[in-house]
């Protein structure tokens, strides 16, 4: 008899489970407790796979052999409740396609960075001719790459939910980029339960695998210290340390390697910002890792065009630079997006506030931030955070007030700055519509 295959969740990890586990032949039955999106219910239906929407059939699920749990359910749901007090083994859906693949895994993490060293590791691999797929949390789901497109290697993104549920999930080479507080609803407001979650990205690395990570960020620097690690490990710093295996003096990326060291000018890279010189040296040393050719990383990570919604530059408007930096949905980002630039800010930041502690920002909006436009409905402790570090707060509720205020507030020379350090979805869809938005308003000023 097939296997019984209930998948929880019919977005882009759950539909892609969904295509790979019928491409196995297993009896697959989908539920979504939310509405399903029309593209993702076309493909099931097309493949006469069994869904329902709306709710959550608990007969059938709770008859489930195996279940795959898309990454947005939380643990604390009654459906996830009932699954657990059943004892049915539940699995992440890249658990599910690691199991189903022989191809080598480079999987990145972090609270932040991970879409953009993904995409430079991406296109290091395929500028140099290697057959490499690129998906997970961006993209493509891991399952479906598995089911219709074969790689020799697949380079993904993956956040600390789908490592929640792993039981044998091992990359070959292992990115952890940082660890700072994020999500922590998902974990009890407990670092170290989040930490834990990133962390499994190398719990069943072996000696011959690898793990990349950076020496200066603290969190995942103790972690590392802290945890028998069998994978090889390359530490990156900008300030090198007497073990670091990349690090930045002079303008210049040094990552010593046998035969043949690796070094790379600043100027040279499109990438601009202390956060992306950790992405480039994580990057950089993943291609060393696969002996890629030194001329070959360096003329990709030179023309690699920066990410939309992630420090995009939009035209200046009267003398005023806009910047679009909507994908940073945390503190710490929105921190790398104030140090990077180097004007007077006005800037609007705001949204679902995550349990944020904006304390660390202090400094750098005392130095840089001449007012700040607090958008979105809960706004209390940007201003108890913020109202005497700066001349100007006011409030607005919708992109196209702020910008316009925004805007009436700068003076030519200074930037406008969205970097919410929020989640978005209070006013908007998601953070590219925000994004969206926000470069809308600016052409239309
Ligand atoms: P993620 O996929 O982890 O959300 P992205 O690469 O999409 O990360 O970048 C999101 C935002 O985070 C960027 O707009 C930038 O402000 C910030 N950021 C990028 N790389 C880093 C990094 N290495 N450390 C801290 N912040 C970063």
């Amino acid at each position: 008899m097939a296997l019984k295959v209930v998948i929880l969740g019919a977005g882009e990890s759950g539909t892609g489970a969904a295509v790979l586990a019928t491409k196995l032949g297993y009896e697959v039955f989908v539920s979504d407790q939310g509405k399903i999106k029309d593209l993702y219910k076309s493909v099931l239906k097309e493949r006469n796979i069994r869904f329902e929407e709306g709710s959550h059939d608990m007969l059938t699920i709770l008859q489930a052999d195996l279940v795959i749990k898309s990454p947005g359910i939380s643990e604390k749901t009654p459906v996830m409740q009932q699954i657990r007090s059943h004892k049915i083994e539940v699995v992440s859906e890249i658990e599910f396609g690691f199991r189903h693949t022989y191809s080598k895994v480079i999987a990145i993490t972090g609270s932040n960075g991970k879409t953009t060293t993904t995409s430079l590791i991406h296109k290091i691999l395929t500028d140099a001719g290697v057959s490499a797929g690129l998906g997970g949390n961006i993209g493509k789901s891991f399952a479906w790459l598995v089911a219709e497109q074969q790689f020799d290697y697949y380079v993904l993104e993956v956040s600390s939910f789908q490592l929640d549920d792993i039981r044998d999930f091992k990359p070959w080479i292992a990115v952890l980029m940082n660890i700072t507080p994020d999500h922590l609803d998902r974990y009890h407001y407990e670092v170290s339960e989040y930490t834990a979650s990133k962390m499994n990205i190398t719990k069943h690395q072996g000696p011959e695998d690898h793990l990349i990570y950076c020496q200066e960020d603290p969190i995942s620097q103790q972690a590392i210290s802290n945890s028998t690690l069998q994978a090889k490990t390359w530490g990156f710093a900008i300030d090198r340390l007497s073990n670091s295996a990349a690090w930045f003096d002079q303008g210049i990326i040094h990552i010593p390697f046998y035969p043949h060291d690796f070094t790379m000018f600043y100027n040279e890279m499109k990438l601009t910002g202390r956060h992306n010189l950790y992405n480039t040296m994580a990057a950089a040393i993943v291609g060393k890792v696969m002996d890629i050719r030194n001329e070959s990383i360096r003329e990709s990570l030179a023309d690699f065009v920066n990410i939309e919604h992630r420090m995009e530059r939009i035209s200046a408007v009267g003398g005023i630079d806009f910047i679009n930096d909507s994908k940073a949905t945390n503190v710490n980002s929105a921190w790398y997006a104030l140090e990077s630039i180097h004007q007077p800010i006005v800037w609007i930041v705001g949204g679902v506030d995550k349990g944020n502690d904006y304390s660390m920002l202090v400094p750098l909006v005392e130095k840089k931030v001449k007012s700040i436009i607090a958008l979105g409905q809960d706004v209390k402790k940007i201003h108890e955070s913020f109202s005497k570090k700066v001349n100007v707060i006011v409030n607005a509720m919708s992109m196209p007030e702020a910008v316009k205020l925004a805007y009436h507030m700068a003076d030519k020379g200074d930037c406008v700055l969205l970097s919410p350090a929020c989640a978005s979805f209070d006013l908007f869809e998601n953070y590219e519509d925000r994004g969206r938005q926000f470069k809308h308003s600016v052409r239309n000023l």
